[in-house]
């Protein structure tokens, strides 16, 4: 109706145009931006979207190379559940590992720097776990730049150790891994490495470019070598930023404090944060009226590489938002009224995902490189037949990925991974369980399931092909 009173046509003509391109519309439904084109074209308008003048007055400047100084790496641990990345977390947090420092860190606001003996600094994210790593990923935040794998020495690799691994390196994140609880009369931590080697991650005792280090979390055996490993593996990083800019960076976690307004922590990724500073993020903004380290110390300015808990926005941003500062407060204002506007108003998502429907008309735009497929099975055998077939479709135009593969049902956990990486899923013999399906139906995802192997090879190939007929 809002488009018929624009284009000053009658709201019916609108709606039997939707018809016509095979939407069966009310006159109070959002449409998105292809059919908002198609229909406006037909009645001789051109569409003009303003969703992107908005976000123009963000600082994108690239920065000169003389700019740039080192930055400290920012660290995520992940693992299976009770493999001790919480305690790894935790024993780092409290444990004098932190050089010059009295106490340790008593504040819990999502992320924590820690400084060892030689100077360098370590900014860990203090929410354990792939699905908060890939949460934010699916939110367009990438933070990471190592991933600390935690595997218990007295246990084995667990689907959650497998999952974390496909995770991190979807995101392109090296890995080092902790081989944890070695205090325990039952560790094994060659039966470990030596299930790493199956799976093709060679760590370095077995001739490999993986680092790992044993651990106990509990004694703290071993903690300090592996964050130095930690530090030479993202020296190879060359991991820069230029403190001599406004802030950017992503916000890790926000609530309403009592009697404090809104506390969001934010890690600054480039730049320099100070109070004082007009704060865009997400769909908030707000003056800078304060910041705490995890120390609860007030500071003034936190540069790259710093998690710092911020007062004074007029929200609560999510986490994975992204942060900027403005010079103009009014400016930050307006957009994050502008952006919530456009949330309420976009009922339909206009970041669509990859559906196998969708590979042919991609390619025949040129713009389709690389076919990410998550593959989930009943049994280890289906699930390797079908990843030799699927690596076998690959040509010179398209490169097909299995960027995680098990043995298991579809999982919210494959749901945000596909998000993220822009994947299809494809199920043998197994069914999405729990909230996965209402997760993909709201991301887009295409979950496809098969019980005849042939069936899904041939579905992959056609689509590849540009052949496949739409699923209705
Ligand atoms: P998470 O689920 O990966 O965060 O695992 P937690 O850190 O909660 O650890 C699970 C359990 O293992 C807890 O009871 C810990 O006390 C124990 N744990 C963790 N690390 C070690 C360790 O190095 N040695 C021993 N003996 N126990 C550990």
């Amino acid at each position: 109706s809002e488009m018929a009173t624009m284009m000053d046509v009658p709201v019916t003509k609108i709606i039997s145009a939707c018809m016509s391109l095979g939407m069966m519309v009310t006159m109070n439904q959002r449409l998105d931006a292809e059919t908002i084109s198609i229909v406006a074209d037909e009645f001789g308008y051109e569409v003009e979207f303003v969703t992107a003048d908005l976000e123009e007055s963000i600082d994108r400047e690239v920065d000169a190379p003389e700019d740039l100084e080192p930055r400290a790496p920012i660290v995520t641990v992940m693992g299976h559940v009770d493999h001790g990345k919480t305690s790894l977390l935790d024993y780092i947090r409290k444990e004098n590992v932190i050089a010059g420092e009295s106490g340790g860190i008593t504040q819990h606001i999502g992320a924590y720097g820690v400084k060892l003996e030689g100077g360098q600094k370590i900014a860990f994210l203090d929410t354990p776990g792939h699905e908060a790593f890939t949460a934010m990923r699916a939110r367009g935040a990438q933070v990471t730049d190592l991933a600390i794998i935690v595997v218990a020495a007295d246990d084995a690799i667990m689907p959650q150790t497998k999952e974390a691994i496909s995770h991190a390196q979807a995101a392109g994140v090296p890995i080092i891994f902790a081989i944890n609880k070695i205090d325990k009369p039952a560790a094994n931590p060659e039966k470990i490495k030596e299930g790493l080697a199956q799976m093709n991650l060679l760590v370095e005792d077995w001739g490999g470019k993986i680092q790992s280090h044993d651990i106990s979390a509990k004694t703290g055996d071993g903690v300090k070598e592996l964050l130095e490993k930690v530090l030479l593996e993202a020296e190879l990083l060359e991991l820069h930023a230029n403190p001599n800019r406004r802030a950017n960076g992503t916000v890790v976690e926000a609530f309403l404090g009592k009697g404090r307004g809104y506390v969001s922590t934010v890690l600054v990724q480039n730049g320099t944060l100070r109070v004082g500073d007009y704060l865009l993020a997400g769909q908030h903004s707000g003056k800078v009226k304060a910041m705490q380290d995890e120390r609860g110390n007030n500071v003034k300015e936190a540069g790259p590489s710093t998690p710092v808990s911020v007062l004074g926005l007029d929200g609560a941003p999510q986490a994975g938002d992204k942060f900027n500062v403005f010079e103009d407060e009014r400016e930050a204002k307006t957009i994050a009224t502008k952006r919530t506007q456009l949330q309420r108003e976009q009922s339909v998502r206009t970041q669509r995902h990859i559906t196998l429907d969708e590979i042919g008309r991609r390619i025949a735009l040129g713009d389709f490189k690389e076919l990410n497929i998550i593959l989930k099975g009943d049994v280890d055998g289906s699930v390797e037949a079908l990843t030799d077939s699927f690596q076998k479709l690959s040509t010179e135009e398209i490169q097909v990925n299995i960027i995680h593969k098990a043995v298991g049902p579809i999982t919210e956990s494959d749901v945000l991974l596909a998000s993220a990486s822009d994947a299809i899923i494809i199920g043998f013999n197994v069914r999405p369980m729990g909230n996965a399906r209402q997760i993909a139906d709201k991301e887009e995802i295409d979950i496809r399931t098969y019980s005849i192997i042939y069936d899904a090879i041939n579905d992959v190939k056609d689509a590849m092909e540009g052949l496949l007929s739409p699923e209705m």
